[in-house]
């Protein structure tokens, strides 16, 4: 904690405070600029009694109390200076390969999600996404397969190789998806839901938390720190988009979230520019910014016929878009260093 005292105060009262942030545990460090004083506290404000009433006790004294620490802890950087990987499904996420996530926004018949499951994987995808419990904004909208969903996305596995991920939208059905998926997906209207959060740690399953629509780097990082701190290590952030004042977009996807994160954080991290955009044509070109500004894997939407989609048809690539697209990449992949 950096205490900052305000100018002029007599030697008694500074003399007090010292007093009382020793009593409470620290260790102070005192610091005289030209015009202020400021105390360093050092000590674990885990384990001891907090210095943020100091202010309040000592108002003639005490202009403000400033946290060093950062709030989340697990996840950042300080904690793991190393990149940290996750595997799933026998793939790995955020080592020297790029890994591409493709697959329907729902899942809507075996026929559908096979053929996507095939050519996704012809074309170089390692991971098959598929929603089968959905959050729609309407009651009224197609709400997924539900358990018939996840066991066709467990067929998929089964006949492609390829890993699975699909959205957990509610905790009592944690253990249930947790049995057909290798990355259990929260959702970016659920990512502060802690109790979500917590059951999808607990599975052990890799969770990959979806910024919120309207959440700050800080507040995805805290809730990042929720899986973490409940005994799970593989936690994967993905960008989506957030919600601004534009209407080009159906969100603004934040590109500038990967270096932040990448400085703040030792996981990986992953875009999503199919929610981003909302739009098919501008989802190659959000894909080679990811890639070149560092990003460790993509979650792209892919439909056999993305006009007849039950959702999100106006923004999933087509089976022949996904494949030129990831020829496109290649040569970026490759520019950055990886595979
Ligand atoms: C999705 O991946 O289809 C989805 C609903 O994502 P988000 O939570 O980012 O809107
Ligand atoms: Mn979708």
């Amino acid at each position: 904690m950096i205490i900052v005292l305000k100018p002029g105060i007599s030697k008694i009262l500074e003399q007090a405070v010292l007093a009382e942030i020793r009593k409470r545990g620290y260790h102070p460090h005192v610091m005289r600029g030209v015009a202020r004083t400021v105390i360093g506290a050092i000590g674990d404000e885990l384990t001891h009694a907090s210095l943020e009433s100091l202010a309040l006790e000592f108002p003639q004294a005490v202009e403000s109390v400033n946290p060093i620490q950062k709030r989340y802890k697990l996840v950042s950087r300080e904690a793991h200076p190393a990149d940290s990987t996750v595997t799933a499904g026998g793939q790995v996420i955020g080592g020297k390969k790029f890994q591409v996530m493709a697959g329907p926004c729902s899942v809507e018949s075996e026929k559908q999600l096979l053929a996507t499951a095939v050519a996704v994987k012809a074309a170089g995808a390692t991971i098959l996404r598929g929603g089968a419990f959905k959050p729609r904004t309407s009651p009224y909208e197609f709400q997924g397969l539900g358990e018939k969903g996840l066991k066709l996305l467990s067929k998929a596995r089964r006949e492609t190789g390829l890993a699975v991920i699909t959205e957990l939208l509610s905790e009592t059905q944690a253990e249930l998806v947790a049995e057909h998926a290798d990355i259990l997906q929260i959702g970016a209207r659920n990512s502060q839901n802690f109790q979500l959060l917590i059951a999808a740690a607990k599975t052990g399953k890799p969770v990959l938390v979806k910024r919120g629509l309207s959440m700050k780097i800080e507040e995805w990082l805290l809730a990042g720190e929720y899986v973490l701190a409940n005994e799970n290590p593989n936690l994967l952030f993905c960008e989506r988009g957030i919600r601004t004042f534009e209407t080009y977009t159906r969100n603004t996807l934040d590109l500038s979230a990967i270096p932040i994160i990448k400085q703040e954080s030792h996981c990986p991290i992953v875009i999503d520019p199919s929610q981003g955009a909302g739009r098919a044509d501008l989802v190659a070109a959000l894909c080679k910014g990811a890639v070149a500004m560092g990003a460790d894997a993509l979650l792209i939407e892919v439909h056999p016929n993305p006009a007849k989609a039950r959702s999100d048809s106006a923004q999933q690539l087509s089976l022949e878009g996904f494949a030129k697209l990831m020829q496109e990449l290649r040569p970026l992949i490759a520019a950055v260093g990886r595979e």
